[in-house]
């Protein structure tokens, strides 16, 4: 699937089971959420936490759920995510070309 098909499939998806899309002040709340719970999965499975009882490492789940309104906040703005993350890519070239390779801290030991 590509960026622009997961753009289709979200808008589709919401014109027939969501209604339609919630404001994008909502969706920025959610998307806000959903990262927290992204990072709820990390602290437990890479940082010093342990899961709860009942809780489970569904690191994929919560990326994917980050991804999904992330869809509809591009969908509801007009963004097509495709052009917008090539231009990142180059911008990143671009400004960090030479940043990361001549960073000592980033080197093996
Ligand atoms: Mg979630």
């Amino acid at each position: 699937m590509t960026i622009e098909e997961a753009q289709q499939s979200v808008d589709r998806w919401v014109k027939t089971y969501g209604v339609r899309y919630f404001s994008e002040l909502t969706n920025m709340a959610v998307l806000t959420e959903e990262v927290g719970e992204l990072a709820r999965v990390m602290a437990r499975k890479y940082g010093d936490q342990s899961f709860k009882a009942g809780e489970r490492d569904n690191l994929s789940e919560e990326m994917a759920d980050i991804l999904w309104v992330l869809c509809c906040l591009a969908n509801q703005t007009g963004v097509n995510l495709t052009e917008a993350f090539r231009q990142s890519i180059e911008k990143k070239t671009r400004r960090d070309a030479e940043r990361h390779r001549n960073n000592p801290k980033l080197q093996k030991g």
